[in-house]
């Protein structure tokens, strides 16, 4: 008899898990280049913060693919250069399908009307301005990319390169590179670097949570410096709202 197919969530778990073990230590543009083949038109879509090198996997993606959806969650809260800097790389890399994603604007007027309540509850300003939106902007596809690594900080070091995140899976092609392999590869192509880097940001995002690193600190230490906090929550387990797997 017919075992009954696996609920979606525990088949998006053992896709991962056999994605990991038959190509997770291939190199990033073998990646890309496996999951654009892997997924259909419409399944796959890469998410950017257009931050300190987000240039190196666009650039990657750009190779093989150009009409890609590019989801960029715009939290009201950026820095203008990072806006800029989207619309300058998008340009340069000939990106066709750039997806600007917004917070709720019910949820903006009932919850931080005065666009203060990161000064207050850091948590739930990210809830509103990044992991709702998240939520939204991922829901149309069975796949994404992110360009994390490992050595981005110590919650990373053990970062897989394929990820189920409920019925879908998150692929980190750039997970085990470097800051040197990272750089070589902005110098070898070209890239356009955020102008922010060379301030000491070295992992931007929004400007009231973002400061400079000290040379030889951990890239993300100037995120919500002060805080416990050390990520907005659209890459921990269970803030997109997915259950977990069952396995058996
Ligand atoms: S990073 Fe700061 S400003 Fe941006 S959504 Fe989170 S708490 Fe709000």
């Amino acid at each position: 008899m017919a075992r009954p197919p696996l609920p979606p969530e525990a088949s998006a778990h053992a896709e991962a898990a056999a994605l990991e073990a038959a190509y997770g230590t291939l190199d990033p543009r073998e990646l890309v280049v496996l999951a654009t083949n892997r997924f259909r038109p419409g399944e796959l879509a890469v998410v950017s913060s257009f931050g300190a090198d987000s240039a190196v996997l666009l650039h990657m993606i750009a190779e093989f693919d150009r009409d890609l959806p590019v989801l960029f969650l715009d939290t009201g809260k950026h820095f203008e250069e990072t806006h800029d800097y989207r619309d300058a790389l998008v340009d340069d890399l000939g990106l066709r399908d750039l997806r600007i994603i917004a917070p709720l604007a019910e949820r903006l007027d009932r919850d931080d009307p005065a666009g203060l309540l990161h000064t207050r509850d850091a948590e739930g300003c990210c809830a509103i301005r990044k992991v709702e939106p998240m939520q939204r902007a991922v829901r149309p596809f069975r796949a994404w990319f992110t360009g994390r690594k490992r050595f981005q900080a110590s919650t990373r070091e053990k970062m897989p390169v394929f990820e189920a995140v409920g019925p879908r899976i998150r692929i980190n092609p750039l997970a085990a590179w470097g800051a040197d392999e990272i750089a070589a590869y902005m110098d070898e192509h070209g890239l356009r670097q955020n102008p922010l880097v060379a301030y000491g940001y070295l992992s931007i995002g929004c400007f009231p949570c973002t400061q400079p690193v000290a040379v030889g600190s951990d890239p993300r230490s100037g995120r919500w410096a002060g805080q416990a906090k050390t990520e907005c929550g659209i890459h921990l387990p269970g803030a997109l709202g997915e259950t977990p797997a069952k396995l058996s």
